[in-house]
């Protein structure tokens, strides 16, 4: 395939973001890639593409850099066609869209691991909110910072559950599950047996988040193998500042960079094993970032919209991550918590039957 030139796919970028409004720092790092590649001779960009060195370059970060591989190897950069495909939606109307379309939450806490609510109280309150389900994901026993279920306490939990399901009001139902952590050797933590009793389990990285990326690459691959796991925790493990204006150093020691590791390996798995992306909606976590959320979406992947809830009021944190499938152009019916909890059992029960 023949090059497309890089300094006006990195100008079209520049041009829409400034439309869209978007932060001038944003725009400026466009502007700034497209000068350096304009002054580069054609020869060393390909080379510098062909042994990933771009972002050596002054002025190209590692964004720019994938757009400017992207377009030297001729095809439109996933940035531009991210920008393109959403030109001129109506935003707003099509997050509500989004929003008005979930049926519930698959990722949720209370206080028997480290939310600070009971089970009951987030119930109330995701059924007041219109919610059909919630999946209770309480933490898995190794992180015990967060109180952890052990497998008595969990099967305690079971208990609990059906008894509440039979008091809270007709419409709404708590399904059964957890957070489990997906451990280094990309295990599940905690017993197969309870995991293949519950109805949806979310897995995800709690530790090690720096490690390399190829094995964090097998861990993430390893798990979306796991006929336990259904959805794909928060990907990255990256903390974003959710205090926007602010003690800035404050908000820093907060943040944490996202985990690396190869995406394509892992959308091909999470593919593969037909499982779901959660896109999360805390505002310190916003995970997947949008660059990888339009490759998954562009990957035919399936999501779910989780809040990560761990009081009640947070369980309306919905609209953020709708706002941001909204942009990335998540189609509705790739997202799980759209459909009615028969139709999500159904398809979290398939995982298990599949040998
Ligand atoms: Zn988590
Ligand atoms: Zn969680």
């Amino acid at each position: 395939m023949s090059s497309r030139d890089p300094v006006a796919d990195l100008r079209r970028i520049a041009f829409l973001l400034e439309r869209a409004n978007e932060a001038t720092y944003r725009v400026k790092a466009f502007r700034s890639a497209a000068a350096t590649v304009a002054k580069t001779p054609q020869d060393e960009l390909l080379a510098r593409a062909e042994a990933g060195t771009l972002a050596k370059l002054p002025g190209i970060g590692e964004v720019t850099a994938r757009c400017v591989a992207e377009s030297l190897a001729g095809e439109e950069p996933v940035y531009l066609r991210r920008m393109a495909a959403t030109e001129g939606t109506d935003q707003p109307a099509a997050a509500a869209a989004l929003r008005a379309a979930l049926r519930g939450d698959c990722h949720v806490h209370s206080d028997w691991s480290d939310g600070g609510s009971p089970i009951e109280e987030m119930a109330l309150a995701a059924a007041d909110l219109g919610h059909e389900y919630f999946a209770l994901t309480d933490h898995s026993p190794r992180l015990t910072v967060a109180r952890g279920l052990t497998p008595a306490r969990l099967r305690r939990q079971l208990d609990h559950v059906a008894r509440l399901n039979e008091a809270l009001p007709d419409g709404f139902r708590i399904l059964t599950g957890i957070e489990v952590d997906i451990l280094e050797d990309g295990s599940l933590d905690q017993e197969d047996e309870l995991l293949a009793r519950l109805d949806v389990v979310v897995g995800s990285v709690h530790s090690k988040l720096r490690d390399e990326s190829a094995r964090m690459t097998r861990r993430m691959v390893t798990a979306l193998a796991n006929p336990h796991l259904d959805i794909l925790g928060h990907m990255t493990g990256r903390k974003v500042s959710a205090a926007g204006e602010g003690d800035a150093a404050h908000s820093r020691a907060r943040t944490r960079p996202p985990s690396t590791f190869d995406l394509d390996k892992v959308l091909a798995a999470a593919l593969e094993h037909n499982k779901a992306i959660e896109i999360n909606s805390r505002p310190d976590r916003l995970d997947p970032p949008k660059r990888m959320l339009t490759v998954a979406v562009e990957a035919g992947c399936l999501f779910s919209i989780d809040t990560d809830a761990h009081a009640p009021g947070q369980l309306d944190w919905l609209d953020f991550g709708c706002g941001r499938a909204a942009l990335c152009g998540v189609p509705a019916d790739r997202v799980v918590n759209t459909w009615p909890a028969d139709r999500l059992l159904e398809w979290t029960r398939s995982h298990t039957a599949v040998p």
